[in-house]
């Protein structure tokens, strides 16, 4: 059986949730629909989650809320109106959103995350009773009834492994199952949301907890692409990458989906299909455990700004025994975490995300760096960009290195630091943030023109 999960693009208006009914009648392994609140109909729209945000707060600060209220059930309405659904499902979402101006205002987190997750459970509700109307038959389930339970985290909540066991009877289900995604209970019965675009975490939990044979997630792209479209003039899509590959991608800024939110599934090694809800025909992009590795190198190139460089030098340093312990001791007192580290004989590069380190922050750090290591020079570089290139075919193939470099020069763009992991699915570069998008077309026509 498989998982499927609707984001907000594909479930924001009647017409989207036309696609979603047929996509589920084309294939009857489809048993197991999670889905996220009606999301933007343009990109001038609002989702529905952010319309519940603006409720909940004004609700915890005690303001009239007819105007917020009106925003919310408007939404739902139109979506209604459009499958001439019964309207007495507005009223029962009034209801239940009255209901939770009445929690308790002094966990604001949790009152707050009683709206969010609103959003997601009142439409799968709406879901349900569409399907059931065109004569396929389907159940909601709510996440406290099928045993989803999840950590005292309010808006970042994390899964509690029982919970896998729990949700494996819902394998045996007869009727379509609709799954609100985004949040679960904790023990004590309260609504604790995961972080934003959680609903993708609910899925790859659930098709963990079914073992579902694949866990399809269905977007408006129709495909990952091998670099980020808004840089790349229609760059080709990825066929197929592994879990390991996904995970480097993501790490430096591809944002279709985020890995974390799919590890639930990659540990059960359960294949992740990406689709099309306005192309289902699409072939998407699979995400396996394993992949054959065709001829081919390198199959992404992912990028990210926001990150700073200190640069440690001190002669002898390969000889000194401790030297990069006291480097971290010190990272870890000032409550830094760190990024990458390469290292030479007498120097090393710590990368950091630019944010953790504050004007103020930087010159305790270097003072410390200096002093206590008794370094030659500690000099901190800010708007670093990494970009990466990735594949796990780049293990075999000779002269991957010299091409990105060679790409990079006749662009003339500064290498600042290179970075092979010791994997070998990715190396990353350094170039000043500036260069960014200029590193990543040159990478582009490198590799895939
Ligand atoms: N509706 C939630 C959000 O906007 C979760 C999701 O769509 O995945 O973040």
């Amino acid at each position: 059986m498989n998982v499927i999960k609707f984001g907000g693009s594909s479930l924001a208006s009647g017409e989207q949730l036309k696609k979603v009914l047929q996509i589920i009648k084309d294939d009857p392994n489809r048993k197991i629909v999670v889905v996220s609140a009606p999301g933007k109909r343009s990109s001038e729209d609002e989702k529905v989650t952010d319309l519940l945000i603006n409720l909940g707060t004004a609700a915890l600060e005690g303001q009239d809320l007819q105007r917020d209220m009106e925003k919310v059930l408007s939404r739902y309405r139109t979506i209604a109106e459009e499958l001439n659904l019964d309207l007495a499902i507005i009223d029962e979402i009034k209801a239940n959103l009255l209901m939770f101006t009445a929690g308790n205002k002094k966990t604001p987190d949790y009152y707050l995350d009683a709206f969010k997750a609103s959003g997601e459970d009142n439409n799968a509700k709406l879901i349900a009773a569409y399907f059931n109307k065109e004569g396929v038959p389907a159940r909601y389930i709510n996440p406290k009834e099928a045993g989803l339970f999840v950590t005292n985290e309010p808006g970042n909540a994390q899964i509690l492994t029982e919970s896998y066991s729990n949700l494996y009877p819902l394998r045996e289900t007869e009727e379509v199952i609709i799954f609100p995604g985004f949040f679960g209970y904790t023990k004590t019965g309260k609504i604790c949301t995961f972080s934003r675009g959680g609903s993708d975490i609910t899925g790859a939990i659930l098709a963990n907890g079914v073992q579902a044979s694949v866990y399809e997630n269905f977007t408006d792209v129709d495909a990952i692409y091998v670099a980020n479209p808004t840089v790349v003039m229609n760059p080709c899509g990825i066929k197929e990458l592994t879990y390991r590959e996904m995970r480097e991608l993501s790490y430096a800024g591809f944002s279709v989906l985020h890995d974390e939110a799919l590890y639930p599934a990659f540990k059960q090694g359960i294949p992740v299909q990406i689709k099309n809800t306005n192309n289902p025909k699409a072939p998407g992009t699979s995400i396996l455990k394993k992949r054959q590795l065709a001829d081919q190198d390198v199959v992404g190139i992912a990028s990210s700004t926001g990150f700073c460089s200190i640069y440690i030098e001190k002669y002898l340093m390969n000889r000194e025994i401790g030297f990069g312990r006291r480097v971290l001791e010190i990272l870890e007192d000032q409550k830094l975490s760190y990024e990458h580290m390469p290292s030479g004989i007498d120097d090393l590069t710590i990368i950091l995300r630019d944010n953790q380190l504050s004007k103020e922050g930087e010159k305790v750090l270097l003072n410390r760096l200096k002093n206590e290591l008794c370094a030659d020079s500690v000099v901190v570089e800010r708007d670093l960009a990494l970009i990466m290139i990735v594949g796990e075919g780049m293990r075999r193939k000779i002269g991957t290195m010299s091409k990105a470099a060679t790409a990079f020069a006749e662009n003339h763009i500064n290498i600042e630091m290179i970075n092979q992991g010791a994997s070998e699915v990715s190396v990353m570069f350094g170039v000043s943030a500036a260069q960014e998008q200029l590193a990543v077309k040159a990478l582009y026509h490198a590799f895939f023109e």
